[in-house]
């Protein structure tokens, strides 16, 4: 089929309520209204499988950031919200997960549409990790609770501590999966009894602004607990973590990003939580089962086209079996298909902007004149517009090159061969980077495996497996890598404040 004929089949494929949403135009959620940005200003929004526009969405600036902020903050301090019950709160968390699974398909169609991702990687992992995340979170929050204290002072007392919401809080979040991110945030700042504006990345706005209209057409939030906008990051992600109502801000991006949220963030001493950028080693034993480590180390790498910041970017593989494991993860990534999203035998799409791939390309660029060689991929797809980079894999690498120590956030993976190394020389390679987000390892010994888990210094280590999520499990960085976890009982961490109460009997 022509290429653009085929293009358009597969747009006109799309749910009905998606072809509604787009023509109407998405809107913000603020103070329980749907509306549009007050200057007027639009963001094209674009498939980046055709570099096509196909919607525009409101561009927020430090006005309606000011309006959400000022609707969150009455809803937190005046509003039924604080006076809700534990349980009321956690139905409606619940709900929000129940909105998301019965809209399911409509959401994973989105995501491919707009950050390019395979639908049926969407369907797997994006939307169930997403609803998941809300089940998982409503459950904590009736089992929030303080403790008692025993002081040891001359008085005779009676001491209690509460577990009371940090207040207002703003999310700012990335485009490589952008209904899981912003779950991640919505989910434990709820249940933590927060309200919230999050402002969705501008190239991905359209699963968070989607979900915006659904709250207000299937779920009985107060106004002004969620609130939902987008934007750029300088127009409304900035003044969103300088305003001096928000008591707190979580930020998922870039470390240089992330670097600017904490100067802002100084005015009114807001807490802050980063999940920032990684640079995760991959590290195959001689006794890994290869036909195991093969498929994983592939997905690892490429899993999302590379833009997640645990991708498995630097392979280390000993010696004796490196050249097995390359022709294995070479032949894999050579065979994935990479087409659009939104054709369900597509296993790879585009990146998710023109910047991206051409910032992702400079890379391949740069692996080859520090003198790497391309051992598979390197060039995009032929006839078309979309933003597509086959999977590539640079062997011929060393520490000092720049693909080695930087992220790069694409399907651009680096690989180098060990020698008969102690356990701890290894380590120190694997955590010679300023990140520390997550590693995987691939041995048959449970020993050496969980010594590597010990030396490395990463928020997540993976076991003979790589990409294993789950809201149970918490997630985030060592060193650069960020301040807190998202996930499991320690994101509801991030959203409380302690308070110790002491009565003298
Ligand atoms: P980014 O440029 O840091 O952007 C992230 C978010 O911050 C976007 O919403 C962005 O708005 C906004 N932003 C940009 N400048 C800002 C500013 N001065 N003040 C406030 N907000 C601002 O990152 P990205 O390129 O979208 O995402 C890729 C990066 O995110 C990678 O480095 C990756 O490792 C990291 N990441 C980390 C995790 C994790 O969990 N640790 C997960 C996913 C991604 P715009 O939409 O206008 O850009
Ligand atoms: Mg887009």
């Amino acid at each position: 089929m022509d290429k653009k004929v085929e293009d358009e089949t597969l747009e006109a494929s799309l749910a009905p309520a998606i072809k509604t949403y787009l023509q109407n135009g998405p809107k913000f959620l603020i103070d329980g209204e749907l509306v549009t940005a007050k200057a007027g200003g639009m963001i094209d929004v674009r498939n980046p499988a055709t570099a096509q526009v196909v919607t525009k969405v409101p561009e927020a600036r430090s006005e309606d950031i000011d309006a959400a902020v000022k609707s969150a903050r009455k809803a937190f301090d005046e509003g039924p919200w604080s006076r809700m019950t534990a349980a009321e709160r956690g139905k409606l968390v619940y709900k929000l997960g129940e909105i998301i699974e019965r809209h399911a398909e409509e959401f994973a169609q989105l995501e491919s549409l707009d950050n390019g991702k395979p639908i049926s990687e969407a369907r797997a992992a994006d939307i169930p990790v997403s609803y998941n995340t809300f089940y998982y979170m409503a459950g904590w929050a009736t089992k929030i609770a303080g403790s008692t204290p025993s002081p040891s002072v001359p008085i005779d007392v009676h001491s209690y501590t509460l577990r009371e919401p940090v207040g207002v809080v703003g999310q700012i979040i990335p485009w490589n999966f952008p209904l899981m991110m912003a779950a991640w945030k919505l989910a434990p700042a709820l249940t933590a009894g927060c309200t919230v504006v999050l402002k969705a990345a501008e190239d991905t706005p359209l699963s968070a602004l989607r979900l915006a209209e659904l709250i207000v057409e299937e779920a009985d939030f107060p106004p002004g607990v969620i609130n939902i906008v987008t934007g750029y990051g300088e127009g409304a992600g900035a003044p969103l973590a300088e305003h001096p109502l928000v008591d707190k801000v979580a930020f998922t991006g870039s470390t240089e990003v992330g670097k600017l949220i904490v100067k802002a963030a100084t005015g009114n001493l807001k807490r802050v939580t980063l999940e920032l950028g990684g640079k995760a080693p991959t590290i195959v034993f001689p006794d890994a089962d290869l036909d195991r480590a093969i498929p994983g180390v592939t997905l690892g790498s490429f899993f999302a086209q590379g833009q997640v910041c645990v991708a498995a970017t630097r392979i280390y593989a000993h010696k004796s079996v490196f050249d097995k494991l390359m022709d294995g993860v070479s032949e894999a990534a050579a065979n994935i298909k990479v087409g659009p999203g939104l054709d369900p035998t597509s296993q790879m799409g585009p990146l998710v902007s023109a910047d991206q791939l051409q910032r992702v390309s400079g890379y391949v660029d740069a692996g080859r004149e520090e003198g790497a060689n391309v051992l598979v991929g390197g060039e995009g797809l032929q006839d078309s517009d979309g933003y597509f980079l086959k999977p590539t894999i640079l062997t011929n690498a060393n520490s000092d090159m720049r693909v080695v120590r930087e992220e790069i956030f694409g399907p651009v993976v680096v690989a180098q061969a060990f020698g008969d190394a102690e356990l701890d020389q290894l380590a120190a390679e694997a955590n010679n980077t300023e990140y520390g987000l997550a590693a995987s390892v691939w041995t048959q010994n449970a020993s050496v495996a969980h010594k590597m888990a010990k030396r490395i210094k990463a928020g997540t280590i993976w076991l003979n497996c790589h990409h294993v999520f789950d809201p149970s499990l918490p997630f985030g960085g060592y060193k650069q890598s960020g301040w807190g976890r998202e996930n499991g009982p320690d994101a509801l961490e991030n959203y409380l404040e302690t308070k110790a109460v002491t009565m003298a009997l």
